[in-house]
């Protein structure tokens, strides 16, 4: 662990040096002239006076090297469309919407705010902003009017670049009348309306908020052919972009990032990390709505002269193999997706794996939730290839804690997405001292100022909320806050044990309802399950689970139910103790989940408990509530 640690504690103890020689993994047309100004902390500005653009680090600089080379590769299996773009053909799709985005007033400095599916005009959209120095703000594409109206007020956008409809599953989502309520909700109207139409849904007449204000990409597309759009050279502290986060814990946060230490993050992690290197060809199933999307299909990849794949679909349709296709025929090196989306290929056949060619692919990569060691385990086997946890958050920008093969191919440890990140100062405290934890002992995972280049500047428009929000909870200490729970051994490994929110107390016992669902998800019956903590009247809080059985037939009759129910809890026992036993489990069909596929656990416990389960704008199901609710009632 030697050469892992020599590094880490340099880039913790002399950022400026540390942080000086990865600077030079991107292009600065001016060079910084500080490293790092640490003078209003928690503020940190990286690469004072440098200026740089992304675009032009992810397209431009490769042009004449790569001009050739695949830089984009699309599949959509909602439509059919697959296609590939070198990097010429990127960066001149990227200067004709640039040059499109600036005939409607968009400028340096304002919010583009970007509502669009995974299509390639979002990847576009999103590098023409970083071109022409607007800050995007992306918002999953069918996100409800009023979380979409929310966004607007908050962001302020002078331009909405939409798609006009989505698909999910050989289901079409007309955004025509989500937008147009939501610009009526809105306080704040945006001029323009750039409409990418992708003809999915019957033409229909346009509502009395967008008919006045929308442009029509196809035509104006037509205009620009040719177009060159110069680069806006960016102080590497101005914004590149704002994203809400999952809003998994309540009301989303919009966390605003830099440019020059954005670049510089993406540079170095794609490379220690990710062991990516140009030419490779990396497949992230993400959405652009989401961080990893931002920063593993978008930036990462095209910083680094790889060629990203993005694609629009399920990983079931038109059958469960269709990913390891895309690996076969693109040859793909590096993927990275959620667990969730191995969850639900875990009910796939797995006949379906072997069918391909997967002689491509080096690494499996998984971020976004807990990684249970069932689930970890079963992709490993059937892929026989190394399946790399990483936890990090839409405020850090990039993973916190990982295996950096290049740094130091470090053992895995089964459970733990790994070790600290060079340049994040990561510990384990007690969450009312704020104290170190001894090796075993679980607390909260704080990290100390400086956060490293590329994490959150602060929340948009709202510092005082950046602060006591993030850097409140220890009196005294400046230390950030990661709401989640962790518990790090003695080789420096750390577990995630779970959101704060989700600890839950039996007794007077503290459990992380993830050991709980761990515990569950061990049983051959259960493909997903969620934990939630719920009042008692004796014991202050008993757990209770919602599983989704493997297969459906297994809890369909009342008393089956009731045996899997009893060998559920038996398995707990065995495991944590009777004192973590679930005092119920229901069977469900479906969880209830963010877009980003995240479990909505404060819901389950808000219907548990009776109590209205509050704001539910990021749910990607609705029928996942209704299912808990029947199930809770017995219906
Ligand atoms: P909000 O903060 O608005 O409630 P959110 O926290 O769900 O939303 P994200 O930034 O998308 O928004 O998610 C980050 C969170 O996801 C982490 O704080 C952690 O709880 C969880 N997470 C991410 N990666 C992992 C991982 N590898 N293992 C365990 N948990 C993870
Ligand atoms: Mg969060």
């Amino acid at each position: 662990m030697n050469r892992y640690r020599e590094f880490h504690r340099r880039s913790v103890e002399d950022p400026t040096s540390f942080w000086r020689e990865q600077a030079q993994r991107i292009h600065w047309e001016t060079p910084f002239t500080q490293v790092l100004d640490d003078s209003r902390l928690p503020f940190a500005r990286w690469f004072v006076g440098g200026r740089t653009n992304l675009c032009y680090n992810a397209l431009d600089r490769h042009l004449s090297e790569r001009a050739e080379q695949a830089a984009l590769i699309y599949v959509s299996t909602e439509t059919g469309i697959e296609r590939t773009y070198t990097y010429a053909q990127l960066h001149a799709e990227v200067n004709r919407m640039a040059a499109v985005m600036l005939s409607l007033g968009a400028k340096r400095g304002e919010r583009v705010l970007i509502y669009m599916p995974m299509m390639a005009e979002a990847l576009f959209a999103m590098l023409a902003c970083a071109r022409i120095g607007a800050i995007h703000s992306m918002v999953f594409g069918g996100f409800a009017a009023h979380s979409l109206a929310a966004r607007i007020d908050d962001a302020q956008p002078v331009l909405i670049v939409a798609a006009d409809a989505g698909s999910r599953a050989g289901k079409v989502i007309d955004y025509l009348p989500l937008l147009e309520e939501a610009l009526a909700l809105a306080l704040h109207k945006p001029p323009q309306v750039l409409l990418v139409e992708r003809h999915l849904t019957p033409p229909h007449a346009l509502g009395a908020q967008l008919q006045h204000r929308v442009a029509r990409y196809a035509a104006m597309r037509e205009q620009q052919a040719g177009a060159d759009v110069p680069c806006a050279w960016l102080e590497s502290n101005e914004v590149s972009y704002v994203l809400y986060t999952s809003g998994t814990t309540g009301k989303p946060k919009g966390v605003q990032r830099d440019v020059g230490g954005y670049a510089v993050a993406l540079a170095s992690s794609i490379d220690y990390i990710f062991d990516g290197k140009p030419g490779d060809t990396m497949f992230t199933a993400s959405d652009v709505g989401w961080v990893v999307g931002h920063s593993y299909i978008v930036y990462a990849p095209l910083l680094a002269g790889m060629t990203t794949v993005m694609y629009e679909g399920t990983p079931i349709r038109p059958d469960g193999g269709v990913w390891w296709r895309l690996v076969e025929q693109y040859k793909i090196n590096l993927m990275f997706t959620a667990p969730t989306a191995i969850r639900v290929l875990k009910k796939q056949d797995p006949a379906l794996l072997h069918q391909y060619d997967l002689s491509s692919l080096r690494t499996l990569f998984l971020a976004g939730e807990p990684l249970d060691e069932p689930t970890a385990r079963w992709i490993q086997d059937a892929l026989q290839k190394p399946v790399v946890d990483n936890y990090w958050q839409t405020e850090t920008g990039w993973p916190m804690l990982a295996i950096q093969k290049n740094v130091e191919a470090l053992p895995q440890k089964l459970g733990s997405p790994g070790v600290p990140v060079y340049g994040f100062n990561l510990s384990v405290r007690n969450e009312l001292t704020g104290e170190p934890c001894a090796a075993g002992e679980k607390g909260v995972i704080t990290l100390a100022a400086p956060l490293p280049p590329g994490a959150m500047q602060t929340v948009w428009r709202d510092d005082s909320r950046f602060i006591s929000t993030y850097w409140s909870g220890f009196p005294a200490k400046l230390l950030y806050s990661s709401f989640d729970w962790g518990i790090q051994d003695e080789n420096g490994y750390v577990t995630i044990l779970g959101r704060t929110d989700d600890v839950i107390n039996v007794a007077g016992h503290r459990l992380g309802t993830r050991e709980i669902e761990e515990s569950l998800s061990g049983h051959p019956a259960v493909a997903e399950v969620a934990v939630v903590g719920i009042h008692d009247a004796l014991k202050g809080q008993v757990a209770i689970a919602f599983v989704v059985p493997r297969e459906a037939q297994a809890a369909e009759q009342a008393e089956a139910r009731r045996g899997l129910e009893s060998e559920l809890m038996k398995t707990v026992d065995s495991t944590l103790g009777t004192i973590a036993r679930p005092a119920r489990v229901f069977f469900v069909g479906v969880l209830p989940k963010t877009r980003s596929g995240k479990l909505l656990r404060r819901a389950l416990q808000a219907l548990a408990e009776g109590r209205d389960p509050g704001d539910l704008t990021t749910l990607e199901d609705p029928l996942a509530l209704q299912q808990a609710r029947a199930a809770l009632t017995g219906a």
